[in-house]
């Protein structure tokens, strides 16, 4: 019977142990009885201990190949024993979900025969460097069944010198796990558009590309305005299903770019991502004609404009797009996205709803702003405020009637720093509830003072900002005061400007209303440069208007403004409140006023803002004098 395997190795082992018992034996020239009784038993106990190992091994060996078997069973993959030619010398179907081969009849067919040519090509190719290196191969193919698509995963190694053993494995679900994990990475789940990650790729590999073929590109930083607002005053999941239906319109534009681009014969290949929040950032590349962009970004702009419905609720909303270029404003993602940033701010700052490109000079104002924030921060502490006062003027009797209280930042280093510079910066920066209940508690001070002293007491304005406006604690805030500097809250005035107030004018309606009952006058500034009208104003309690200085500077000689001014005058007056003329400058300024009842006029025709005590000599003569 012939051996196998294991037996056939001990057989060897013994053949070659008698050959050295015969060898020692035979090697001796006289050979006594006794050396060849230890001859004889030496060879008997060779053999027992053959026939012993022969025993074991049979059981080890069968034992072994039942295991062996199983473990084959258990495996989910299919294997397929090859020759160096690629034919099928045995194979083992697999218990996993999904074969590759059929496992009908392989054996002795070649790989060739029974799969695509590809695929056969990446077998034959595999089964030659295994043999070729002795070692073992890894490597993938795709099959497609049903529009279902599979991915297999073939470990190949050696088996003899001439044949491999190959592993295939079904690796689809894996693949879709990984696909799945892959694609949440770099996706927004909101919105399913790109996010950051995927967009600065897609970024760097477009200036890669633009470099090599001197094309631009595009980088469009888009922000939705007052966003925030929506989501606090309608909910998370209404600001939510914005974004979403922003994400929608978005791709609308840029699906329907295409046709705008085939007129200028280039392909922009747009794509869009979301950044976070309400910002979105567009892509366009391969820019010949720079006008495409203006056209797409106008696009946005207008589709964004058009209000929504979300579930019941129309939603009106409005956004800010700034645009850099490759490679006039950057060469690279950060710099791009960065430009891209600042000439969004830089939109908004234009009254929101519009785009920009970038410019140079934006970057610069952005950083001395955010220099300016920091100085800012220590002005207060390092007493660099001061508060100036300008009167306001009867026109029939000539007299101060009141003081508006204006905020002065002299820097140490810049000197004066305009007001409408710094206060919508401290508004930005948090800072103005603090600066403004500095400056409301310095006019109180002032204001009890002078009366204390004896002065006819006059009304003390101060302009409170929108977001000053929006603090809760507003009302407290300006009792406190009130209490601690003992100014009577009669001789105390605020003034609001119109946008203050229509932006939210439910809260505003609210808060104007407490700080009205503590017997403070109201006074609505810079009117006539909203789009509100009068009569919608009618329901706030507002005491005195103000005319803006804009309408008053050629009242002389455009009769448009004349007109507006008389009938600001008017209207106001029919609803009981008093006028006061802005930015007075001229004598003949003040006689068309005074003509057309005016009640009190503030400019510089009167008196500059000074500080207090400059301001005094110009005050009505104490009572008791
Ligand atoms: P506003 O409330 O409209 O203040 C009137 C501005 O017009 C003041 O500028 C004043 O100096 C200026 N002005 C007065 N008369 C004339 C004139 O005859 N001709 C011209 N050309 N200008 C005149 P100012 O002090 O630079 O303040 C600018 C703005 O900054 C203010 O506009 C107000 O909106 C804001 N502001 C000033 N002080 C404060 C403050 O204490 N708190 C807040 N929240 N805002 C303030
Ligand atoms: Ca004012
Ligand atoms: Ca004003």
């Amino acid at each position: 019977m012939p051996f196998h395997g294991l037996e056939s190795v001990i057989m060897t082992n013994f053949v070659k142990l008698l050959q050295q018992q015969i060898t020692k034996h035979l090697s001796k020239t006289d050979i006594s009885n006794k050396d060849l009784q230890a001859f004889l038993k030496s060879i008997n106990d060779t053999y027992k201990k053959l026939d012993h190992s022969l025993t074991l091994s049979a059981e080890e060996l069968f034992q072994t190949n039942q295991e062996i078997q199983a473990i084959f069973q258990a495996i989910p993959d299919q294997l397929l024993h090859l020759d160096k030619t690629g034919k099928i010398i045995t194979y083992k179907s697999g218990s996993g979900s999904h074969h590759y081969f059929s496992t009908e009849k392989l054996i002795n067919k070649s790989i060739v025969e029974i799969t695509s040519r590809e695929i056969s090509h990446q077998f034959i190719s595999a089964i030659e460097d295994v043999i070729s290196n002795r070692r073992t191969v890894l490597f993938e193919f795709v099959e497609i069944y049903n529009k279902k698509t599979c991915y297999y995963e073939v470990r190949m190694m050696l088996v003899k010198s001439d044949q491999v053993i190959a592993i295939i494995r079904d690796i689809s679900e894996k693949k879709l796990v990984e696909d799945q994990m892959a694609y949440m990475a770099y996706h927004d789940s909101l919105t399913g558009l790109p996010n950051n990650h995927l967009f600065r790729d897609r970024v760097t590999h477009c200036i890669a590309s633009a470099k090599r073929n001197n094309t631009k590109l595009a980088v469009m930083f888009l922000d939705l305005d007052r966003f925030k607002l929506i989501n606090d005053t309608l909910g998370h999941s209404t600001g939510d299903k914005l974004l979403q239906a922003t994400a929608e319109r978005l791709q609308n534009c840029i699906r329907s770019s295409d046709s705008i681009a085939l007129n200028s014969n280039a392909p922009i290949n747009p794509s869009i991502a979301r950044l976070g929040g309400d910002e979105f950032i567009i892509l366009l590349e391969s820019i010949v004609d720079i006008k495409v962009i203006s056209r797409i970004a106008e696009r946005m702009v207008n589709e964004i404009n058009q209000p929504i419905y979300i579930g019941q609720q129309e939603v009106f909303t409005s956004s800010s797009i700034g645009i850099a270029l490759y490679p006039d404003d950057g060469k690279d993602v950060d710099t791009l996205l960065k430009n891209a940033d600042a000439a969004m701010y830089y939109a908004k700052d234009q009254g929101r709803n519009n785009f920009q490109y970038y410019t140079q000079s934006m970057n610069e104002a952005a950083a001395q702003q955010l220099i300016l924030g920091n100085n800012l921060r220590k002005a207060l502490s390092n007493n660099e405020f001061h508060i100036y006062y300008q009167p306001q003027v009867s026109v029939i009797t000539g007299q101060v009637i009141g003081l508006e209280a204006l905020v002065r930042w002299q820097h140490p280093e810049k000197g004066f720093i305009s007001p409408a510079l710094f206060i919508p910066l401290a508004e930005e920066t948090g800072q103005i509830q603090a600066i403004g209940e500095w400056i409301l508690r310095q006019a109180c001070l002032q204001g009890a003072k002078w009366i204390k002293q004896g002065f006819k007491p006059l009304i003390i304005s101060v302009n409170l900002s929108a977001k000053q406006l929006r603090q809760s604690n507003l009302n407290k805030m300006i009792k406190n005061i009130l209490t601690e500097t003992e100014m009577p809250a009669r001789y105390l005035g605020i003034e609001l400007t119109e946008s203050a107030i229509i932006l939210e004018p439910d809260m505003a309606l609210d808060r104007l209303n407490k700080i009205k009952s503590l017997g403070i006058k109201l006074s609505l500034d810079d009117f006539g440069t909203g789009y509100s009208s009068l009569s919608y104003l009618k329901r706030f309690p507002i005491d005195t208007l103000k005319i803006d200085q804009a309408f008053i500077k050629d009242v002389k000689n455009d009769p448009e403004d004349a007109a507006l001014v008389k009938a600001i005058i008017a209207m106001g007056h029919g609803m009981g409140m008093d006028i006061i003329a802005e930015g007075v400058e001229l004598q003949e300024q003040l006689e068309f006023l005074g003509a057309n009842a005016c009640d009190a006029i503030q400019g510089y025709l009167f008196s500059k803002p000074l500080p207090a005590n400059e301001i005094e000599p110009l005050l009505p003569r104490p009572v008791f004098y």
